[in-house]
């Protein structure tokens, strides 16, 4: 389900917001962009078009745009809390818990879980957030090298003759 600017701005009249241009902006920066945006990210992106707008304003209207689930808050450890607009119902992360580096995954791979979830658990408009943790390839290959040259020490140690007192 791809959320249209339309959309946004119905649902913002439906609970009652006006859809200033200021939201309006901060929005478009959120759908535009396809990474996660830390606060002072969006605040920069606003100010190329608006040099007025402020922080604090930045703020409260991402975290109202959270609140309605226009955008969602994303936590990941290693890293400072960014805002991305939500664009579909599944979205899953894989963070690597060495480096922190972070790559969206192919919510395809795990098919319409969402839907099953839904069905099986009789909810309504469920999303799926799923953070997939491990080591990326970089880190993995520094790991083994690391693991080689412990193992070396180790051997080198053991190989000699055993003591006997
Ligand atoms: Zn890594
Ligand atoms: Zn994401």
């Amino acid at each position: 389900m791809q959320l249209t600017f339309q959309f946004s701005d119905d649902l913002l009249h439906q609970l009652g917001y006006r859809n200033t241009p200021q939201r309006y902006m901060i929005l478009r920066v959120l759908q535009e962009s396809h990474e996660h945006l830390s606060i002072n990210q969006i605040l920069e992106r606003v100010q190329q078009s608006n040099p007025y707008v402020n922080l604090a304003t930045v703020y409260r209207t991402v975290e109202l745009f959270t609140e309605i689930g226009l955008v969602r808050a994303v936590h990941l450890s290693g890293h400072q809390t960014c805002y991305e607009a939500v664009q579909e119902q599944s979205h899953h992360h894989f963070v690597c818990r060495g480096c922190h580096s972070m790559v969206h995954l192919d919510s395809a791979l795990l098919g319409k879980l969402h839907e099953r979830l839904e069905e099986q658990i009789q909810v309504h408009n469920l999303t799926l957030e799923l953070v997939a943790t491990g080591y990326c390839d970089a880190c993995w290959q520094m790991m083994q090298q690391q693991d080689v040259a412990t193992n070396g020490a180790v051997a080198e140690v053991t190989s000699k003759p055993p003591v006997h007192l």
